[in-house]
This record gives C-alpha cells, structure tokens and sequence, in this order.
C-alpha cells in the first residue's frame, strides 16, 4: 500500500518471480529497472512498449543505492545477498525473493474489489498459506465490495460535512457498517439514498430500497446521463454473443449478469467494469426481481452506463419485459440488445432445425413450467397436439416433461411425434437424447439430464442424427483454458470443437467468472510463468482433479509437476495444429 507512482524501484534478475514483481510496480505506476543477462519474453516485451527499462547486464555492485525499492530475484544467492546488503547501506527498502531473512519489507499478496484493498501477508514464515488465503477470499469476496466501499466513501464525506463530535460521528459510521456488511456471508450492499439520508440525521429504521432513489449522479450535469442496456448474452457458447452484446459490454460501468450469461462473458473485460452477479450460483441465493430492478434503476441514475446480462434473448422467458417496465414507469433510459435464444439455437446445435420446409412450419416457443400450473393462462393442448407440422421448444422443460407429455397424449397428439431434450445447449457440457413423445421422460431420467434444458417436440427432430455437426468433432466437450498470448494455437482447437476460455495472464476478474461457469476440461501452457499464473485459479469452481494440464516443452511441464499439478502431459514445444489436436483428444491422457 506504499505509493510508488513516479518512484524508481529496481528488480534484478529476469525470470518468472522477477516478472511477477515488475508487472506488480508497473501496474502501480513505479519507474522500474530490470537488471538480468537474460530476461523471459514477457519482460523483453514489456521493455519494447517502454512500460520497463531493461539492463541486459549482471548485476554492479552498489548500484542498488538510489532506488525506493528493490528486488531480488536471481537464482545465485551470492548475487542476491550483495543486492539486499548495498541497498540497505544506502538507507534503501529491499527484499529478496523466497529468503524470509532477508527482507526490510514482506510482500502482501492482495486481493482488490474497486477502491477497496486486502493485503495479506505471514511476516515470511509461511508464504504457502499467503496464496492460498489469497485465492480464498479472492473467491469469497463478491464485485459488490468495490461499489460499497465507494458508497461508504461518499458516506463518510456527508458525516464530515456535518461537523459532529467524534461519538456522534462514530454511531453513524457503525449504522452504515452494520447495516450494509453480512460478516458471516462475507457480503455488501449498497446503501439506498433514503437509508443514508436517514442515518446521517441519526434516525436508525430505514426502510432498505423502498422510495425512488433521487441520488445526484455521479457524472457531472450536461454528460451521460445513465443507461441501461437490456441485453440477450446468447445460449452460453461465448461466440453467440452479437456484435453490439459486445460493445455495450465493453463500455458498461457495471454488468449485472444473470448465472446462464456467465459462460458468454469476454474474458478481456476491462478490470474497471464492475461485475455483479443476480443469478443462482453455488451457496448464494439469487436475488429476488424487486431488488434487480431496483439496483438497475440507482445504477442508472447514479449516472452510469448499465448492461444487465440475461441468458439467451432477454424478452424470451427472462423477465426482461418486466424490467424494461419498471426502467420506463421509472423514466430511466433504457435500450433493448436481442440475442441468440437458446429455444432456436440449442436444438440446431444437436442437429435439429426449428423449421423444414414441408416438414414443420410453425415454430411454438412454450414454458413448460408455467404451462402446467393450473393458476394462469392456460394453454392450448388441443391445438398443439393436432398440428403435425409444427416445432413444439419448451423452455424450463425437465421437470414439467411428464405433464406435459400427458397432455399432448391426452389430446391426441401422435406417441411416435420424434421428440428430444436438449441440455446446456451450445455448451462445451451440451448433452442431448432423442426419443419420441411418449418415450421421452424416461429416455431423460435414464440419460440423467438436468436443467437447464430445454425440450423439441415435432417432425424435424428425425434430423438430429443425420445433422448433428458438433458431436462428431475431435474436441467436442473440450473446454479450454488457453492463455491469450497463445491464440495461435487456440484456432486449431476451437475448429475441432473445442470452447476455449481465452484467458489473459495475469488474469482478469471475468476471466474468473468465464472459468468458474462451466467445468473445465484443463489447460495448454507454454512457459513456467503461464504455470504459476494459473497455479492462483485452480481452485475455482471450473476447475477439479480431473482437469488436464497440456504443458508445451519441458520446463512447463516440470514447473506444472513442481506446483503439485496432476494429470500433466507433456508436449513438444513446437506441435501445433491438427498434431496438437489429436494428442489432446487421445483418450488415453
Ligand atoms: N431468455 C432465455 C431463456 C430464459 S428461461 C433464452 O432466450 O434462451 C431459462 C430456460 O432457458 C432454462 O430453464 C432452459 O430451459 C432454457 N435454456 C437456457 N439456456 C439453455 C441452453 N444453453 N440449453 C438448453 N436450454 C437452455
């Protein structure tokens, strides 16, 4: 938490621990000189952007003094002991890597949610649980935190304003605190404008987010005013996202994301989007309607540009025509992105067209769930049933099969109609079974489907065989995770019909998100570096012991091994293309 900007701060040596600090000073805006006779590629290319200076030399001696803080991370203790011992002379702050003796200063590692900073460190003595902390609260710690603190921050300035004695000042700060903080869920919230008013006068029973929010924009009159983007992330396959999807994502303030738009988010978001999630993910409940609409309607006015990120299309059974209500019986402006819905393109993935020509020539999208209850707008089961050339997608459609199959039956619908249920359509975890009407239920309880998934009833489900393209690829089911900087290789596999989880080293917060959403099938690293950046996220959700790392050349191979990786296969450094793609389809991996 030092303020380095400007500083000069020196690292000597140029291997993947010496990376690690640099991108770390660098990120903080530091003046830093690498000293090593041979550097990694990723700090030759920080150099040719000038974000480094590089001395391709060893190390002088007494050139350490002059500099804020230095490093060293060379693999000749010799070397390193003569750095720490010159900049300690010149009254400078040193430490060298892995020597808990020789430090003026232990490096935290750091978990970071916007403003707000986490440093964790353990005085040298056990750097093995630092990361292992790290990535737990890394995990733990929502995106919400970053808005909060920026609440809490504008929250202090009103306290200020108003001049209070300490005590009085304290009581205050203690009802935001206890107010806005699950200590044991280890989450936030955001203050509505009504609660904080409410508090600064010492009152203390808000009503949490009933009133509208008139809060003053955060953005100074006479720029943007806030926008929502109600916009369809496609059926989970990132490539199904829509070219505008993507610009609006690109220039959001704040993306609110439901749990089935996870998969579809890019990877390279930029790190000041902040991310929050409102769908159903292990161990969190999701966020009831009311308080999604109302957090879309503060972020707006609060003067930002709001995405809210909904699986498919999100007028398709996603509630969208809801919140494009309260956005407009709210006057804030809104914008509507349509996507690739699932009901069309998961059945096209199995090789099912919606419509063929004088095969099926209506498309009837229903949901399962809300037409079996007896409570609302009932549905037509005698028309469905009697139109032989139609399409019959039913959304929310695993638990409500058996019902609905009843009733087509029972109005006379053809037991032989070709039926199907499609799971995780699109998905690298895509898994279907093709039946007939009356087959179906069991043909699903015995495949073990689950949702989400979605059901096709009708004549151009006889195709699916015959055009089902994506099962029949090398690397279908593979899902990927392939460092950016090693896009090249990517291609091959993505054309063998593979998911590759683009990730940029180190990673981003969406990158995160991208891996947790769907389980992994591993890795492809080229270099110790890549390893021990990928060594942080393994913990995730997306990750388990089965997961295969492909190391390209021996010495990833050995870092993976070191780093305690299991299920490492070692590759030739140069194998690319369809080479490459055989040996990661080899079942004997
Ligand atoms: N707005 C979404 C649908 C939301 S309702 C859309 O346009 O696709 C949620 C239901 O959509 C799930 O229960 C499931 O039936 C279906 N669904 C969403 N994504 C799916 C996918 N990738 N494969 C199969 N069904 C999916």
């Amino acid at each position: 938490m030092l303020i380095i900007r400007g500083r000069r701060c020196l690292v000597v040596g140029g291997g993947g621990v010496a990376l690690r600090k640099v991108q770390g000073l660098v990120e903080e805006g530091a003046e830093v000189t690498v000293v090593a006779p041979v550097v990694v590629n990723h700090l030759e290319a920080m150099a040719e952007r000038q974000a480094i200076r590089l001395e391709r030399r060893a190390y002088v001696k007494g050139e350490a003094a002059g500099y804020a803080l230095v490093f060293a991370a060379t693999d000749d203790p010799a070397v390193n002991q003569m750095v720490f011992a010159d900049a300690e002379r010149a009254g400078g702050w040193a430490n060298v890597a892995d020597d808990p003796e020789a430090a003026a200063f232990h490096l935290p590692a750091r978990v970071r949610r916007g403003p707000l900073q986490i440093a964790i460190g353990s005085a040298g003595e056990a750097p093995f649980v630092v990361h292992r902390l790290r990535r737990l609260f890394e995990r733990r710690l929502g995106d919400e935190w970053g808005e909060w603190l920026e609440s809490a921050a504008r929250f202090r300035a009103a306290v200020r304003a108003l001049g209070l004695p300490r005590p009085e000042r304290e009581a205050r700060y203690d009802r935001f605190f206890d107010a806005t903080v699950d200590p044991g869920a280890l989450t936030a919230r955001v203050p509505s404008a009504e609660e904080e008013a409410c508090w600064l006068e010492g009152c203390d029973d808000a009503e949490p987010d009933r009133a509208p929010d008139h809060r003053a924009p955060l953005r100074a009159a006479g720029t943007t005013t806030g926008l929502v983007s109600l916009v369809g992330a496609g059926p989970g396959c990132p490539g199904l996202l829509t070219v505008r999807a993507l610009e609006r994502l690109r220039r959001a303030d704040v993306v609110v994301y439901d749990r089935l738009a996870a998969a579809a988010l890019p990877c390279d978001l930029p790190p000041h989007v902040i991310l929050h999630p409102v769908g159903k993910t292990a161990g969190n409940h999701p966020v009831p309607q009311e308080e999604i609409n109302a957090l879309l309607v503060r972020l707006a006015r609060e003067g930002r540009r709001v995405v809210r990120l909904k699986g498919g299309d999100p007028y398709v059974f996603g509630r969208g025509g809801e919140e494009a209500e309260v956005l407009v019986s709210e006057g804030v402006p809104y914008e509507v992105v349509p996507g690739v819905t699932s009901g069309i393109a998961a059945p096209a993935w199995a090789g099912i067209p919606v419509t063929h020509r004088r095969e099926s020539v209506r498309l009837t999208l229903l949901t399962a769930h809300e037409a079996i209850k007896g409570d609302g707008p009932q549905v037509r089961w005698d028309l469905l049933a009697q139109d032989a050339h139609a399409t019959l997608v039913g959304y929310m459609g695993v638990t409500a099969l058996p019902q609905v199959v009843e009733r087509l039956l029972a109005a006379g619908m053809d037991a032989a109609t070709p039926a199907a249920l499609v799971e995780q359509g699109t998905t690298s975890a895509q898994r279907s079974v093709v039946s007939t009407l009356a087959g179906l239920p069991a043909a699903v309880c015995d495949a073990g489907l689950k949702p989400p998934a979605l059901f096709v009833i009708g004549p151009t489900v006889a195709h699916a065989q015959r055009l089902d393209c994506v099962a029949r690829r090398p690397l279908a089911g593979h899902r990927i995770v392939v460092p950016t900087s090693a896009d090249g290789l990517a291609l091959a596999l993505e054309d063998a019909g593979a998911d590759v989880v683009h990730v940029p080293l180190p990673t981003s917060p969406a990158a995160r998100i991208v891996m947790d959403a769907l389980p992994l099938t591993g890795c492809l690293v080229r270099s110790p570096a890549e390893v021990d950046w990928l060594d942080d996220e393994r913990g995730g959700a997306g990750w388990s012991d089965a997961a295969i790392s492909w190391c390209l050349g021996p010495e990833a191979a050995q870092r993976a091994r070191r780093r305690g990786w299991r299920r490492v296969v070692e590759l030739a450094e140069g194998v690319e293309g369809d080479e490459l793609v055989a040996r990661i389809a080899d079942p004997s991996n």
